[in-house]
């Protein structure tokens, strides 16, 4: 058979250089499959499979991916998981030994599932004559699994993102850097790392606590593709930014994933992630459109509401970059003196030109005879009057020429109201734009939303700061190794039992 004797070739005189301070140094190799090559982790799977056939004590179990090996012990005492894993190690080594490896006990992990609460962590677990002492989690092909079965990965995970998130997030200034579009594609990188093995813990997002640090990370970087003044909320960052939420995310590959078990796989995969992509669109959009009727809805949510309804052609839009002063309008934090009074920065929230009337996003681009030269100049080929707030979305989306007239009508409105607001902040007396504490401004004062967010941006800067500490501090962390799903399913579906983790190396 030459294809067995190409493989054989493959194997003999191999020999390993390697450099030291006295010159290069060659040495034999007699085993192992060469690192880094196409074939070599099938070779090894050849050999390691039957691993997999060992026969193991009662319950016990093995699972496997390359040379990462778990095994799963039931127990229920203390000394009856103690004397299974002693039994299941055994007959792992002695497979090990008859195959030419060693487990390596310096590598070996050790983690007891309980919701017990006596401490069950001292149950004595031998390798090679060595003991091991038992931890609080395993990471298991980059996913962490706690003793108590908590999903700790997800803060874990939520940490990492946010790191990567903020060193994306210095690319990306409000007044500078990339497009929208090209934002969006850094921004993806974030949910990649949040959504890695997502169907393994995509129970964690029904929980406040957990989806709480995934949001906070998303957040992040939605706010720059957004470019939003970081008193956005959430939501309304995302829908601009036109990012999915992160929660609808990991919901939507768990229902990937569980449709690929039970589906023709390898036929249907894209027609299931689109289907469930569609899916995943139409329930954020019915979320969207509850939210702006809540009557606790705060009035920019409303807003953004009435300028985009209709999520899923906003995110699918083939044309058009949201910008800095485009965001100002769809957001309505911006440089309009109604924003910058609910955030306590003027003393009225009134037009300069029109007493009496609130400078909102609305009124400033779509009513303020200031800015009508600016409207009849850029909007007058479609007929000033016939763009409202309630067709701005249909008038952005029929085509860029649309799209970059009024992207134009926001710049120019938004710059001037900044100007405004820059050259009145430089006065003498702060006292010119210090907050007055009148009724009206009281009222604007507790609108939910600013003063929910007015208490995170306080609170986002203390975490902002102790994060890029901590991550200064931390030396470079290697990446996780790719994931087999299936896999990890078996290892944290087993509930109380105890775990006992090896790892071998050849
Ligand atoms: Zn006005």
């Amino acid at each position: 058979m030459p294809i067995q004797r190409i493989l054989q070739s493959w194997f003999i005189n191999r020999e390993l250089l390697y450099e030291t301070d006295g010159g290069v140094v060659s040495r034999r190799l007699t085993a192992g499959v060469p690192q880094g090559s196409i074939l070599g982790p099938t070779l090894w799977n050849i050999m390691y499979d039957s691993v997999l056939a060992t026969a193991l004590p009662d319950n016990a179990e093995a699972v496997a991916f390359a040379d990462d090996l778990v095994l799963l012990v039931p127990g229920r005492t203390p000394a009856e998981a103690s004397g299974l894993a002693r039994r299941a190690v055994d007959a792992v080594n002695n497979w090990m030994v008859a195959h030419q490896l060693q487990i390596a006990p310096a590598k070996t992990e050790i983690v007891m599932v309980s919701n017990k609460k006596k401490d069950y962590k001292n149950i004595p677990v031998f390798v090679n004559g060595t003991r091991l002492t038992s931890s609080a989690d395993i990471r298991y092909l980059g996913v962490r699994i706690h003793d108590r079965l908590s999903w700790r990965h997800v803060e874990f995970i939520a940490n990492k993102a946010t790191k990567v998130a903020y060193a994306l997030v210095r690319l990306m200034k409000n007044h500078s850097g990339p497009k929208c579009a090209k934002r969006r594609l850094l921004a993806s990188v974030v949910d990649s790392v949040l959504r890695y093995a997502a169907p393994v813990w995509h129970d964690a997002v029904e929980t406040r606590t957990c989806r709480g640090p995934l949001i906070r990370a998303q957040k992040t970087c939605a706010l720059r593709v957004a470019f939003a003044f970081r008193t956005v909320a959430y939501k309304t960052a995302v829908a601009i930014a036109g990012i999915v939420p992160i929660c609808r995310l990991v919901r939507e590959d768990a229902r990937c994933y569980q449709r690929l078990q039970t589906e023709d796989a390898t036929a249907n995969r894209e027609q299931i992630r689109n289907a469930e992509r569609q899916a995943t669109l139409s329930m954020w959009q019915e979320e969207w459109d509850r939210d702006a009727a809540d009557e606790t809805a705060s009035r920019y949510r409303v807003w953004t509401h009435r300028v985009l309804p209709d999520l899923v052609s906003w995110q699918t839009r083939e044309h058009g970059e949201v910008n800095f002063h485009l965001c100002q309008v769809l957001s309505g934090h911006g440089f309009f003196r109604d924003y910058l009074h609910c955030m306590q920065f003027t003393s009225s929230p009134d037009c300069k030109q029109c007493p009496g009337v609130p400078e909102t996003a609305e009124h400033a681009v779509f009513v303020c005879p200031r800015f009508d030269a600016v409207r009849h100049q850029h909007l007058g080929a479609y007929g000033v009057m016939s763009v409202t707030p309630d067709n701005l979305q249909q008038h952005l989306l029929r085509g860029q020429g649309e799209w970059s007239s009024f992207a134009e009508v926001c710049r120019r409105i938004t710059s001037t109201l900044q100007r405004e607001w820059d050259a009145e902040r430089a006065l003498p007396d702060p006292a010119q734009w210090r907050p007055g504490f009148d009724e009206a401004a009281e009222r604007h004062r507790n609108d939910p939303e600013i003063r929910n967010e007015r208490r995170n941006i306080d609170r986002n800067d203390a975490r902002a700061g102790a994060d890029e500490e901590r991550r200064r501090a931390q030396p470079p962390q290697r990446s996780p190794s790719p994931a087999s799903i299936a896999q990890l399913r078996l290892a944290v579906s087993l509930g109380e039992m105890r775990v006992a983790h090896i790892r071998s190396f050849s």
